[in-house]
């Protein structure tokens, strides 16, 4: 069974876990709540959740966990979702005043808050590449979600794999500028790099267990270059 260990300092780690409950009758996998280092040490994978992120920095800070987090982030697989979405990158506009600390697993830039305050919260039907039935689509929510803003290729990282854009037609009133370019790097809300997992939404919100078994999948079977 596939250790899944779920970081519980702050945030939604509970309905992370309940998620992984769910889809265990389907996929081997035993979600643990990650608190000591000693918990760290017996995971196989790691989720980040949502919550607030320079909380969860500054609680893994005190807990002894941001350094060997990012032990962690070099060789295992990590899915960081929303705020855990921007712990997982490399940089960050809009922190906290004074900095905050990041994982660095992912070479990609996240604006904080970037869609606006709680009232701006939304939902948009993503189709997301690489899920089961993936034309079903799944629901995004979308709470004081970061926005990435650019996605910095570097050679010696693996490739970063688009899995999932917000439609076209679904673009957060908040956006500062009109999002008409397909390639706009905003619409990006779900990728993967190597063994890592990026959604700025919350799929643990959801029914839906797609997302949590596609992340056991890489925690199980052995990374290939995408
Ligand atoms: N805006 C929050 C942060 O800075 C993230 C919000 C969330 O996880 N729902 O961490």
């Amino acid at each position: 069974k596939a250790v899944i260990g779920i970081l519980a300092l702050q945030g939604a780690f509970v309905e992370h876990e309940t998620a992984l409950r769910k889809i265990s009758s389907q996929i081997k996998v035993c979600p643990l709540l990650v608190r000591t280092l000693d918990d760290l040490a017996k995971c196989d994978g790691l989720i980040v959740p949502g919550g607030e992120s320079t909380t969860i920095a500054l609680l893994a800070n005190l807990a002894g966990l941001l350094q060997p987090l990012r032990e962690f982030t070099k060789t295992k697989p990590v899915w960081g979702t929303c705020a855990g979405a921007i712990l997982l990158a490399e940089a960050v506009e809009n922190p906290k005043k004074g900095g905050q600390e990041l994982l660095n697993g992912m070479t990609l830039t996240v604006a904080r808050n970037g869609w606006g305050p709680q009232v701006d919260s939304f939902e948009a039907p993503l189709i997301v590449e690489g899920l089961q039935d993936p034309h079903n689509a799944f629901t995004g929510i979308f709470i004081r979600a970061p926005v990435i803003t650019a996605i910095n290729s570097s050679p010696d990282q693996p490739p970063m794999r688009v899995i999932a854009r917000l439609p076209l037609g679904v673009v957060p009133k908040s956006a500062s500028t009109p999002i008409d370019n397909e390639d706009d790097p905003r619409r990006i809300v779900a990728v993967q790099q190597g063994n890592h997992l990026l959604t700025t939404f919350h799929p643990e919100l959801t029914k839906d267990g797609r997302f949590h078994e596609y992340f056991v999948r890489m925690c199980v079977v052995p990374f290939l270059s995408c």
